[in-house]
């Protein structure tokens, strides 16, 4: 870990500058941007897998029109502090279905979800719009009802192909189960499919692992997600795992299960192009991109968050606050200049193009003031300046150490 403390960050003469100069008015360009990307966040789950951190309730209780009336009244008061503040929404280029599993919702309440979108902010013709779903047999009627009122790519939660790990993590699905829906979206005509893979799972080997991407490649899926599995406090795994992390596979398995999967995805063309995404050419996640590089996105349903108007908004992680009080219940946290050069930085170095100074001179109209930080992460062998992108990015050991790289700009 790195031992740069934010205190001696402020010792450099360019920050303290943008810090406490009364000479420049310079403000978060998030403000500016205009607003075209929305998620919504489906709070509701068949059953909580053991390592799940999101917000979900079961499903069987789930009360789905104070959902759908909760959202309705969210996004009215949304409208009108966009409209309050003279911002700029523009029809949307991305939306995206999340959760918890939007496949639980009954058809016509995701249907009904989707005419609302459509007739209060409206959709480009190039739209990026995703639906989440589950590999359970119990959502394939909301998941077509989806696709034909205008989701064009799918994300799958496929995992890991063993059904045994499938069992041992809490999914409610099989293998079979997945390959079902697959074929069912395809058949729908949807080629946008993302599948999301998960590795460091409890008794995985790397066979399991690669046999699992593997899979995934044979099936031509043009977008792969893939996470190691995180112990969140609160969780089932957590309890079980965190004072025996002798049952997870170790740091250096794990770390050479990520290695060899980019090596596999590069071997069959796919571009890594974040630090847990890769995709075919063409197939990138425009959605999250946009998460990256900063520009703003609404969020509506409990626990979904937003960042416009240069402020982040946290929904209250419980149904009944967020459905008595929509809008109000949610945290504000306003991200100011400096705060929104140090998130630039160390989002893009997520990327696979990485930190460009250019390009962060033409978001922020200043040099980037970060001299300091680029240096320490060279002398560790942590990033590389690429001279043909002129661009600052992660080298191997970058890869496996982000944490350490991203913590120089917080
Ligand atoms: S289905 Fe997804 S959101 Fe729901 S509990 Fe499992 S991992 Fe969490």
């Amino acid at each position: 870990m790195s031992n740069i403390s934010v205190e001696s960050k402020q010792k450099n003469p360019n920050i303290v500058d943008l810090k406490n100069s009364n000479t420049v008015d310079l403000k978060n360009p998030n403000i500016t941007d205009p607003i075209e990307s929305l998620y919504i966040h489906v709070p509701f789950c068949t059953r909580k897998c053991g390592y799940c951190d999101f917000y979900s309730l079961s499903s069987k209780v789930a009360d789905f029109s104070a959902f759908y009336y909760g959202l309705q009244a969210e996004l009215a008061a949304t409208l009108a502090d966009i409209e309050l503040n003279n911002l700029h929404l523009n029809k949307l280029k991305t939306l995206y279905i999340g959760g918890g599993t939007p496949s639980v919702l009954p058809h016509d309440v995701m249907t009904s979800i989707i005419d609302l979108i459509r007739k209060e902010i409206g959709f480009t013709q190039d739209l990026e719009f995703t639906v989440e779903i589950n590999p359970e047999l119990n959502g394939h009627n909301t998941v077509l009802a989806a696709i034909e009122a205008g989701a064009n790519r799918i994300s799958i939660g496929y995992q890991t192909k063993q059904d045994s790990l499938l069992q041992k993590i809490g999914r409610l699905h099989s293998y079979e189960d997945f390959l079902i829906i697959l074929n069912l979206i395809r058949e729908s005509g949807i080629e946008n499919i993302s599948c999301d893979l998960m590795f460091g799972l409890p008794d995985q080997t790397l066979k399991d692992v690669l046999e699992s991407a593997e899979q995934l490649i044979e099936l031509k899926i043009p977008h792969i997600s893939f996470y190691s599995l995180i112990l969140e406090q609160g969780t089932l795994f957590y309890k079980k795992y965190a004072e025996h992390p002798e049952l997870l596979p170790s740091d250096d398995l794990e770390r050479l299960m990520y290695r060899e999967l980019l090596d596999l995805f590069e071997q069959h063309q796919y571009q890594y192009y974040e630090l847990s995404s890769t995709a075919k050419p063409g197939f990138y996640s425009k959605h999250n991109y946009n998460y990256w590089s900063t520009k703003p996105y609404l969020g509506l349903g409990p626990s979904a968050h937003s960042y416009y108007n240069g402020i982040r908004r946290g929904n209250v992680r419980s149904f009944k606050k967020w459905s008595d009080n929509p809008f109000t219940s949610a945290e504000l946290e306003p991200v100011n200049f400096f705060q929104a050069m140090q998130e630039y930085a160390m989002l893009t170095f997520r990327l696979a193009v990485g930190f460009s100074p250019e390009k962060f001179k033409q978001r922020f109209g200043i040099n980037q003031p970060f001299d300091a930080e680029l240096e320490r992460l060279l002398n560790k062998d942590l990033i590389y300046y690429n001279s043909n992108t002129k661009s600052y990015i992660l080298t191997k050991k970058g890869l496996d150490f982000g944490n350490q790289v991203f913590i120089e700009f917080v």
